[in-house]
């Protein structure tokens, strides 16, 4: 144990967040670990002050002191804030990865008992539909941005690697939709092919993320650190969390360059708050992530230890655990009685689960010493040209009318390459079909690919307005090293 005293934000949260979060902190009271813990809030209490971000400048300060979190689920009440807390609080912190191991548990049945899951999904945290950059284009269509930088995508898929090299994995799998969105799932899957060449004693494999979805649940042993975007990560680490148990046993751990926020992955679950029954081994398991991420290692392996013979003594099982087990929930143990077994098995170490033990064992990540591939010379080096626009125009109207129509605007320096609705060409007519949403792509190019100018497309833009007012956003084609940076119609 570490004699140097850490100081910990502690944010109870909402709902059934004051009981696990005493819970773990109490344990790692009792494991002897020197903690300042400086409790702050945040939540559904400082939505209702009128407070729209759900976290008020002292739990700010707080963690700008302590850059350590350790929180209990904050509910998002609705009409008193737009924003999720818990998201704002990512944002605010540039946590960017977003932690999931799901392993295999002693006294915890699941269908894959026995064949040994220990997986760890990292997830990319802040970027990809997350960016939360949405607009109604019409009354009826709404879009939103998938942002996906080479920059976020280079930071997550080295923090997996180094996790792997950290834990001594063999495998790092990339899972993207790549087949689909080439230039922001690809983009993520390019990364990924890159820097795993810095890492060649670890086996890496790219898989679709649906494919991902389907060996999970086939077989998810085969799975060693799973590396992917905001969403892909979103929905399969809730997947992965049910492979081991459930959200009663699920951890996570948000970490940034400079602040981490550990929690679990379960909510508020209000209908449990304040009973005293809420299993709190998720945010126990949290809290032991914590402990290896401040240099607490031992102290870690010590509850880590206490937690497993609980679990797999099985004396003090939580409601959750003996509903699916079948047994009498009347015999189950209370929040307080589980946490004070797990005191009492401080020091004891469990006999059904293979003993691992220093490097072996799972330390938690280190913070990764980010190399980015694109330096300023190297972006200065990139060449690029601008070699048309894509207009997008709300109307009541048929490709057939607006395509001649949009053909005469073009000007002496673009041309209509095509005109589409929701991704497919439908003019020039390919025989291909899209219901009418009163949305169309407009898509104008120089006809021998040159740069084209701003004030050609300011100038057409300028036509396009006088008789569509109902235009609505552009988009530049860019084309860079020679490489398209747009992607074509279905159809085209
Ligand atoms: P939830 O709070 O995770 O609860 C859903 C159900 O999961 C519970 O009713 C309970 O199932 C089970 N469960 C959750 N935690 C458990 C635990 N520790 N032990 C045993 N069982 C557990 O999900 P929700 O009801 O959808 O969300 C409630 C609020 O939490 C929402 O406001 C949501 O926005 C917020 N939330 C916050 C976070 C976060 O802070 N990171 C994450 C997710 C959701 P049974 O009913 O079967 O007992």
């Amino acid at each position: 144990m570490s004699d140097r005293s850490h100081r910990i934000t502690a944010i109870p949260g909402d709902g059934v967040g004051p009981e696990v979060t005493r819970s773990a902190v109490r344990i790692i009271d009792a494991a002897g670990v020197a903690v300042e813990w400086e409790w702050a809030e945040a939540g559904a209490e400082v939505f209702k002050r009128g407070d729209t971000s759900g976290v008020p400048s002292e739990t700010r300060e707080s963690i700008e002191r302590t850059r350590v979190v350790l929180k209990g689920p904050l509910e998002t009440p609705v009409g008193f804030g737009e924003k999720s807390a818990n998201v704002t609080l990512r944002k605010l912190f540039e946590t960017f990865a977003n932690v999931r191991p799901a392993r295999e548990l002693p006294g915890v049945p699941t269908r894959y008992s026995g064949e040994g899951v220990d997986l760890v999904i990292v997830r990319e945290n802040l970027e990809d539909l997350y960016a939360g950059i949405e607009h109604m284009q019409t009354p009826d269509v709404g879009q939103t941005l998938k942002v996906i930088s080479r920059k976020g995508s280079e930071k997550i898929i080295r923090y997996a690697f180094e996790l792997a090299r950290q834990e001594g994995r063999r495998k790092v799998t990339a899972a993207t939709k790549a087949n689909i969105m080439k230039l922001t799932e690809g983009l993520f899957k390019r990364t990924f092919e890159e820097i795993a060449t810095e890492y060649p004693e670890i086996e890496a494999e790219h898989l679709i993320i649906d494919n991902v979805a389907h060996q999970l649940a086939k077989n998810p042993a085969q799975f060693d650190i799973i590396v992917t975007t905001n969403l892909n990560g979103d929905i399969i680490s809730d997947l992965a969390s049910g492979l081991v148990g459930g959200l009663g046993f699920a951890p996570s751990g948000n970490y940034g360059d400079r602040v981490s926020i550990f929690e679990a992955v379960h909510g508020s679950a209000p209908k449990h708050a304040g009973k005293d029954v809420i299993n709190p081994t998720a945010l126990i398991l949290s809290s032991i992530m914590m402990l290896r991420h401040i240099g607490e290692a031992d102290a870690a392996d010590r509850i880590e230890d206490a937690v497993l013979v609980t679990l797999e003594e099985g004396k003090a099982a939580t409601q959750d655990l003996v509903r699916q087990t079948g047994g009498d929930v009347a015999q189950a143990a209370s929040t307080t009685g589980f946490t004070d077994t797990v005191i009492g098995n401080l020091g004891r170490h469990p006999t059904t689960v293979p003993a691992r033990h220093g490097t072996e064992r799972p330390s938690g990540p280190a913070t990764p010493r980010p190399r980015w591939s694109y330096a300023p010379e190297v972006y200065a080096a990139i060449s690029r040209k601008t070699i048309g626009i894509d207009v997008f125009i709300e109307e009541d109207t048929t490709a057939d009318a607006l395509g001649p129509e949009m053909e005469a605007l073009a000007g002496a320096d673009l041309t209509l390459q095509m005109v589409s609705s929701r991704g497919t060409m439908v003019y020039p007519s390919t025989g291909l079909g899209s219901d009418d949403v009163r949305l169309w792509r407009c898509r104008f190019v120089s006809p021998t690919d040159a740069n084209v100018p701003d004030h050609v497309f300011i100038a057409l833009l300028d036509r396009v307005a006088g008789r569509h007012p109902g235009w609505t956003h552009v988009e530049k084609l860019h084309v860079f090293d020679g490489e398209p940076g747009f992607t074509k119609a279905q159809g085209q």
